[in-house]
């Protein structure tokens, strides 16, 4: 296991390149190199972090079921003792994929469902009709089953603001584990009054507990505070060059006293306000689990 916090979870971005326009996605500001990750660039940046037993995930701005090797990688990450998960979108999948997706065996998948009210979803991921979104999230839930954990994730907006309850009613009646986070504004990258009003802002603490536990990992290697940077500015260093136990210690060093970054200025994202944690990293996958568990998204917002 990790002997730093920062490196308790990582967010591998394989492309943050997306065929989707969600309403809720400030993609279009993403200032940064473009482009899919490079075989050499994983196996550098996958090697180290397998040997520190991360747990990665492979999510970001972009679609990762979109990159050519994502099912091989997950396979290989699987195949050499690490834990990964995926976060997919409905407009994404489809039978084949679904099927070459739970066939690689990721420890889990979550899919990104906004919204069960067929008119708000359509209005905040226009590109996939409700229904069909809804026929392939349930095919992959059923494919699965028994195989991989999935659960669904949907986002509270200005336009869904109550719908908690019977989201995670609509779900569980369907044997699927969901639940909502609130829409947040990407490091005030977001700017759509309709669907989300920007509430609370900043670091009171001066430390963003999201930063603590984990580490964003660009397509290029570059390790940014998080994925909110759409333009680079954040950058800490480069996963092809520097060691985890170098990115560790200038992380810490940054938590030591307030956040330098622009960025964080403007953040609502929920998990910025998790306390640091003082004691040391988790020992075990158990005690990991136990302490994603711990961390209650709504006591946050
Ligand atoms: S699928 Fe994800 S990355 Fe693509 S536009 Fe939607 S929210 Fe953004
Ligand atoms: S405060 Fe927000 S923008 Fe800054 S590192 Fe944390 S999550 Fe990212």
């Amino acid at each position: 296991m990790p002997s730093d916090w920062s490196f308790v979870s990582v967010d591998m971005e394989l492309t943050n390149q997306c065929g989707s326009e969600c309403l809720m996605c400030p993609r279009e500001s993403i200032s940064r190199p473009k482009g899919m990750m490079p075989e050499d660039v994983f196996n550098i940046v996958s090697d180290k972090l397998i040997r520190e037993e991360s747990l990665i995930t492979f999510s970001g701005m972009g679609d990762p079921l979109s990159h050519p090797n994502v099912f091989e990688w997950i396979s290989e990450i699987r195949n050499k003792g690490c834990d990964v998960g995926v976060v997919v979108n409905p407009e994404a999948l489809n039978e084949s994929i679904s099927q070459k997706l739970v066939e690689s065996h990721p420890n889990s998948i979550t899919v990104s469902f906004p919204s069960i009210q067929r008119d708000v979803f359509e209005k905040l991921c226009h590109m996939v009709p409700y229904e069909d979104a809804l026929k392939r999230t349930l095919e992959l839930a059923n494919l699965s089953r028994g195989k991989v954990g999935l659960r669904v994730a949907g986002i509270t907006t200005e336009i869904s603001s109550d719908e908690l309850r019977a989201f995670v009613r609509f779900w569980k009646e369907r044997n699927i584990k969901a639940d909502m986070t609130v829409c947040h504004g990407r490091g005030g990258n977001l700017k759509n009054p309709e669907i989300y009003k920007l509430k609370t802002f900043g670091l009171d603490s001066g430390s963003c507990g999201l930063f603590q536990f984990h580490t964003f990992v660009t397509w290029e290697a570059e390790v940014l505070a998080c994925c909110h940077d759409l333009t680079g500015a954040t950058r800490i260093g480069n996963l092809i060059d520097d060691d985890i136990s170098v990115i560790a210690e200038r992380k810490q060093d940054i938590l030591k006293s307030t956040m330098p970054f622009h960025l964080c200025q403007q953040c609502d994202e929920p998990l910025r306000l998790y306390s640091l944690s003082q004691g040391p990293p988790p020992k075990n996958r158990k005690e990991r689990t136990e302490f994603f568990r711990s961390i209650s998204y709504d006591s946050l917002s």
